[in-house]
């Protein structure tokens, strides 16, 4: 059974939620405030962490940049509507997606289970793509630039994945949310501008930010085909 940690202080929303996917079938671990988030966090190696924004003790963004200091879990972040700032900042940090209160139960068991589905692996092919100084092996998940792994989070890794598959071919920012299994339309396309800031802010060295991933203007981006 997936152990899912929800780090929540108000008491209603974790109930909901736990319940919730405890009838999906998944193992529920909860906490408090930011430290007990970040103690359960170690102490139980949790699959995929929810993570609420306003937290007593230690707030979500600090917890998140510490788990993302050794750890590569996936993170769904919960948030108002007002915190769209602390939105951008949290994907910045590395989570892989946010919800904005109040969500749909059913649409964030979804956004999990997408989640669980990609970093599984079950839905890229087994192979290697070579682009210019840049190896993406789809089955063991490792991305390499000159030799030198880089470290992606899942969904950075996805949409580098997609893209350097179809050299030259422009998606849009709509594409790339399907892509990565994301409900396109309510979501904004600031999510796919972010993860795109975050991989090639990774892909930068040495040559410089737009060497892989062009801007395609009024249109999105595009894995270019003119390496060598
Ligand atoms: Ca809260």
């Amino acid at each position: 059974m997936q152990k899912i940690l929800i780090v929540e202080d108000e008491g209603r929303i974790v109930r909901l939620i736990r319940d919730y996917l405890k009838k999906e079938g998944y193992d529920v671990l909860d906490a408090r405030d930011g430290e007990e988030g970040l103690a359960v966090f170690q102490r139980q190696d949790p699959a995929l962490i929810i993570l609420d924004l306003m937290l007593p003790r230690l707030d979500g963004l600090e917890v998140a940049k510490q788990i993302r200091k050794d750890s590569d879990v996936p993170i769904i972040m919960l948030t108002a509507k007002t915190e769209e700032a602390d939105r951008v900042t949290g994907l910045e940090l590395g989570a892989d997606d946010y919800m904005t209160k109040p969500f749909s139960l059913r649409e964030l068991a979804a956004r999990i289970k997408a989640i669980f589905r990609r970093t599984r692996g079950d839905v890229t092919k087994s192979e290697v793509i070579s682009q210019g100084d840049l190896t993406v092996n789809t089955k063991t998940h490792q991305v390499k630039l000159t030799g030198e792994e880089v470290d992606l989070t899942p969904t950075e890794f996805d949409l580098l994945s997609v893209m350097a598959s179809n050299p030259g071919r422009a998606f849009t920012r709509h594409n790339l949310l399907e892509e990565i299994g994301h409900f396109p339309g309510e979501r904004v396309k600031r999510i796919i501008d972010t993860h795109i800031k975050n991989l090639r802010k990774k892909l930068s060295r040495p040559e410089g930010a737009e060497k892989y991933i062009e801007t395609v203007h009024g249109v999105g981006y595009r894995f270019r085909d003119d390496l060598q």
